[in-house]
Formats: structure tokens, sequence, C-alpha cells
């Protein structure tokens, strides 16, 4: 019996509860048929051999065949997750690639090796170089990309249901994503919190403590006050972990962007939803895929199965997110309506910034008594 039931669950997931309304109008009676010989075939091991196999979620698993299926069928929970790809063409470093500059700039502090930056022991011991990190990669100097836009205009159009994000630069808030949609798992520059006695300080204070060269210290406890970046060895922030049953259940697309998937936890979130979810990768590199040969892909669900013969429901859009997504939006309709929403953003944040750049000059002189520099500790 054991092994016809993956034969079994194959079979009942022809006709899954929630497409039944959707499509009852026309196809219903033939699912049922269809759905009763495919069940009896596998149960007796007869009939043609495709019938054995898992039925496909959308007929045309190429780029192209989920645009046609998006267009007439709809999603409606959409959850996207990306990294650091969908950022890159906001002139944001990739900070983890060797050679990317950004190392080079910290050799004066002589880190032991590059990644004790983001280690909580060493932040506590040596905080300078961190914050001299801090203070080229800071949110603020730079704008959401067009892949940032996008994930915007799927909030606007009703579909989103949650936003995942690796990154800790904010531009999935400065492109208008609102916080009950947005998971930062490893967290972000928009609160900070002092190491000693957690009093938290905000976005602005932390701004100005970096670009003024001082170390942002408490002014509770003289203690030095971090980030609520999530640091190697630190927990994921709550909010991530809460989320996760309830978000991957419902969720009928996951959109993956310009991520490695090798950053776990998170790279795992791509194995949540349920079969009848379809997955989007939108990346440059063609990851996520297994590495070994491909007659145990219907045996493995850790993984993305896009170009592999036991795909059912995996699709990649190889290139760059920005090109991605575009592509999408033209195939989609939405092409006029993302450069509308592109534009106008970019106008207000224009506007924003030169509010802002008149601002300091005023607060600065209101508060040149802070507390003077902070001797290392
Ligand atoms: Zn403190």
């Amino acid at each position: 019996m054991s092994d016809n039931d993956q034969n079994d669950t194959a079979a009942v997931e022809i006709a899954p509860k929630e497409e039944d309304s959707a499509e009852s109008d026309n196809s219903e009676g033939s699912l049922t048929v269809d759905g009763i010989s495919r069940l009896l075939a596998s149960t007796l091991n007869v009939g043609p051999s495709s019938t054995k196999e898992k039925e496909k979620v959308i007929a045309d698993l190429t780029f192209k065949g989920l645009a046609d299926h998006w267009r007439e069928n709809g999603f409606k929970k959409i959850i996207t997750m990306v990294g650091a790809g969908i950022s890159t063409s906001a002139g944001i470093p990739d900070f983890r690639s060797p050679g990317s500059g950004l190392y080079d700039n910290l050799a004066k502090y002589k880190l032991p090796y590059p990644t004790a930056i983001f280690e909580l022991g060493y932040f506590k011991k040596k905080p300078a170089p961190f914050f001299a990190l801090a203070k080229e990669l800071y949110p603020g100097s730079f704008e959401p990309t067009t892949a940032h836009y996008f994930i915007r205009l799927l909030h606007e159009k009703g579909m989103l249901l949650r936003h995942y994000t690796q990154n800790i630069d904010t531009l999935d808030r400065l492109a208008g994503i609102p916080d009950e949609k947005l998971i930062e798992a490893h967290g972000s520059f928009h609160t900070n919190h002092c190491i000693g006695c957690k009093k938290e300080y905000d976005m602005a204070w932390m701004k100005k403590e970096i670009f003024s060269d001082r170390l942002p210290t408490c002014t509770n406890c003289k203690k030095i006050v971090k980030p609520d970046i999530v640091f190697f060895g630190e927990n994921l922030p709550e909010k991530f972990h809460n989320s996760l049953d309830g978000d991957f259940k419902e969720c009928d697309l996951l959109i993956i962007m310009g991520t490695t998937l090798e950053v776990h936890p998170f790279a795992s979130l791509a194995q949540l939803p349920g079969p009848r979810c379809v997955r989007l990768l939108i990346n440059r590199d063609a990851v996520g895929r297994p590495k070994y040969t491909t007659w145990m892909d219907g045996h493995n669900d850790d993984f993305l199965l896009y170009n592999r013969p036991n795909n059912t429901r995996d699709v990649a859009f190889l290139g760059d997110c920005d090109e991605g997504v575009l592509e999408l939006a033209k195939n989609l309709g939405w092409e006029d309506e993302l450069q509308d929403l592109i534009s106008t953003e970019r106008k207000l944040l224009t506007e924003q910034e030169l509010v802002a750049k008149q601002k300091p000059h005023a607060e600065e002189a209101a508060s040149t008594s802070s507390p003077e520099k902070t001797a290392p500790q």
C-alpha cells in the first residue's frame, strides 16, 4: 500500500479545493472523471506511464507560459522572497563577494577575516569597522530598483501576501511596501538598540551619528548602539518565525529574486509552499536546483526543478531582476503602470531628499552639546 501512496497523492491533487470554484463552470465534470481514471490507474498500477507522473500546476512551465496563466487565471496570494540581487542595480555593492572593493576599503581595520564585521563578539570589542561599512552602505544614499517597485505594484493590486527580504538596505520600505507586508528577515537599519540597556534609537539619530564619524553611544549607559540588523549567531526577528506557517499555507505564487538560495534559514522558505504553489525564480544564475542526476527529482521537494523532466510547478527567468520583472509586467499588460509608479515615487524621493538636506544644519546647531567621542572600549 505504501508504495502507492505517492501516486494517490498525485492523483488527488488533480482537483485542488481552491481551484474548484474558479474552474467549476467548464471543467468540473472532466476533472472529476479524469481524476478518477488517474486514481484507478495509479492504484492498480495500470494505464499509460504518464498518468503516474505528477500533474503540472500550470500547463506550460516556461516564463511565457507562466505569464499567460497569470493573465488568464490570476494569482491571489503572492509571496516574494528576495536577496541582494534586487538591490545591485541601485548601486549597492554586493559586500559578500571578495573583490567588490568594499572589503578592500576596510583593510585599514585589519579584520581577522571579512565576516568578522558581522559577528557580535567582534563588534562588541571593535565596533568601528562595522560603522565604517554602515556609512558606505547607509540607506538613503540609494534608490529602490524596478524590481522593488514591481513588488510595490503587486501590493497596490492587492496580490501581495508578504514580502520576505534578506536585505538590510531598507529599499523595500523606501519603495513603499508597508510594514505589515514586510518581513526583514535579517533585520534592517530602521530601528536601533543599545547593546547594554536596550534603549531604542530611531533611524535619524543613528544616521547622524554614523555620518559624523562618531561611534553611536547610548545616552543612557554609554554602551554602543547597534542597528537592528541580524549579526551572525543572532536569532532572526520574531516576526519572521511567526509569519511563516500562515503565509506559506495560503501562497499560490512564490517569486524568488536575486538570491543564491544558499543562506539558511532564509533559503529554506522556497520549500515551504504546498505542491500547488507555482514558484518563479528571477535570477542571474540558475540556483536552487539539485546538483546530481535527475532521476531523484520527483522525490525531492528541497529543490527547484525548472527545466527538469519531473518539474510540475517551477519556472525560471535567468537574467537581471529588473529585466525579469519588466518582461513580466509587459506580458501582464502592466508596463505603463509600473513605469508611472516608478517615476512618481522617484520624484517624491528626490523632493524628500532636498528637504532632508536643508534640515540637518538646524538640528546640528541645536545638538552640538551631544556626548563627546567615545573612547574605544
Ligand atoms: Zn544603553
